[in-house]
């Protein structure tokens, strides 16, 4: 498969996922008034590796895919960030999620780095045989470079904790027992119950965050989420429990309205027994542009990248965007939304929550030692508290965007471990 090109939108280039990341850094740099050669060290990646993952299926053919892992910075500890499996995910998908990663462990102040890792297939139609298999394929093609000291994979898009389980255990036939390798483990091989719902929580601490600060009470804010998937259901449910009226949900087939709240303890429900959305009666059919378009007072985007151009932003009547979703919005959106007075809580800060306890895990795999339950929320909602408050502080300061000044923190962090070590 090959890379990915800028296509052209209504007349207008569109950038690349990593382009777009690129073009979010320099904003930072800018400010920062960094030197060109530096930039360039901190824009590339340190390391990208493409590997064939073959796979003998069911009926007997062999098919060969595509595998990534983008290793983007270790200046501040091991690289660290998930792996999806996706018919669209590229190298150059990839490598704009590896940078991402980089600035949000830096923003929230955990020792990793950043990386991001891909196959692009289709899982769900693979049998779980295959899927192992895949994963096993995968895993032996990259398993020279990761590991619980120099990169620790976790789960994204189309991966899951069983997943993880599979190249927990591939790594330790050859290095022997590691479950450090990676978290979002299942509980039974080391990982924590609360990273399943960790990046959701994290969204609905910062929606909380948000709501106090604009003086809107979270119980009677109205809230649309994209993609019901591990984050969106998440987070959309401990929304739901918070006493916000979710009005509108969707997954990549289509959207669900319902202007007086969807009870989506009811929802969750009727999936657990249909599967998905279909025939569900207490909300009216929406599509996924409706769903943006939805009149909210906090949207959540919580599916793929490039969800939003500037034409898209221009529809969209929210007072909150949180970007639940790593790269749902391209730099022209950006300036549509601050021109429009909304405010936008970028992906390095409001999904933080799922690296955030996958740290905890790696901590407690390390260490070979249990927290008490409670622990990893509490800590989680310290250290969410913490990067929400400097980057409002920078922001208030220096007259920045939310997401220019998560870009500024982080950046600065990670330049600063790279000069120490001598760059
Ligand atoms: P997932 O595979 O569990 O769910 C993805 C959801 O998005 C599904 O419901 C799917 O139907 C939906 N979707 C796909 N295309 C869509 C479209 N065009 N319109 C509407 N819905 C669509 O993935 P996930 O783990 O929930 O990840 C979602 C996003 O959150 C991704 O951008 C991911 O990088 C980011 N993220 C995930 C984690 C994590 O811990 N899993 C952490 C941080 C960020």
């Amino acid at each position: 498969m090959s890379e990915r090109k800028a296509v052209k939108v209504s007349g207008q280039k569109k950038l690349t996922p990593f382009q777009a990341v690129n073009g979010y850094l320099e904003q930072a740099f800018d400010f920062l008034g960094y030197e060109q050669s530096f930039r360039r060290l901190l824009k590339d990646a340190w390391r990208e590796i493409k590997v064939q993952v073959p796979l003998r299926k069911d009926n007997g053919e062999l098919e060969i895919f595509e595998g990534y892992r983008v290793q983007h910075n270790a200046a501040r500890g091991p690289y660290k960030g998930g792996i999806r499996y996706h018919p669209e995910t590229d190298l150059e998908d990839v490598r704009a999620l590896a940078s991402l990663m980089s600035w949000k462990t830096a923003l929230v102040d955990i020792p990793f780095g950043g990386a991001k890792g891909g196959v692009t297939c289709e899982p769900k139609d693979l049998s779980p045989r295959e899927l192992q298999v895949l994963t096993r394929s995968y895993i032996n093609n990259i398993g020279a470079a990761i590991g619980p000291y120099n990169d620790i994979p976790a789960p994204d898009v189309g991966t899951n904790a069983q997943v993880m389980a599979w190249i927990m255990d591939e790594y330790s036939i050859r290095y022997g027992h590691s479950p450090a390798v990676v978290t979002g483990k299942p509980v039974a091989l080391g990982g924590v119950k609360e990273r399943e719902e960790a990046t959701g929580r994290g969204v609905s601490l910062i929606a909380e965050m948000v709501c106090e600060d604009l003086k809107l009470s979270l119980s009677k804010a109205s809230c649309a989420v994209q993609g019901f998937g591990n984050v969106g259901s998440h987070a959309a449910r401990l929304l739901w429990e918070r006493g916000a009226k979710i009005t509108a949900v969707s997954n990549k087939d289509g959207g669900l309205l319902n202007p007086k709240g969807i009870d989506i303890g009811d929802l969750l429900q009727h999936i657990s027994q249909k599967g998905d959305f279909t025939g569900y009666s207490r909300a009216e059919k929406i599509t996924n542009k409706e769903l943006l378009e939805t009149k909210c007072d906090i949207l959540v985007p919580a599916a793929l990248g490039g969800v939003f151009d500037a034409a898209t932003a221009a529809r969209v009547k929210t007072r909150v965007i949180l970007e639940a979703a790593n790269g749902p919005t391209f730099p022209d959106a950006d300036a549509v939304f601050e021109e429009n007075g909304i405010l936008v809580v970028p992906d390095v800060l409001a999904n933080s929550g799922g690296v955030i306890v996958s740290y905890f895990e790696w901590v407690q795999n390390i260490q070979q030692y249990s927290w008490e339950k409670y622990h990893c929320n509490v800590e989680l909602k310290k250290i969410l508290s913490k990067a929400y408050q400097e980057v409002k502080k920078t922001s208030v300061r220096h007259k920045l965007s939310y997401r220019t000044s998560s870009f500024v923190i982080g950046v600065s962090r990670v330049a600063e471990a790279e000069r120490l070590r001598g760059t």
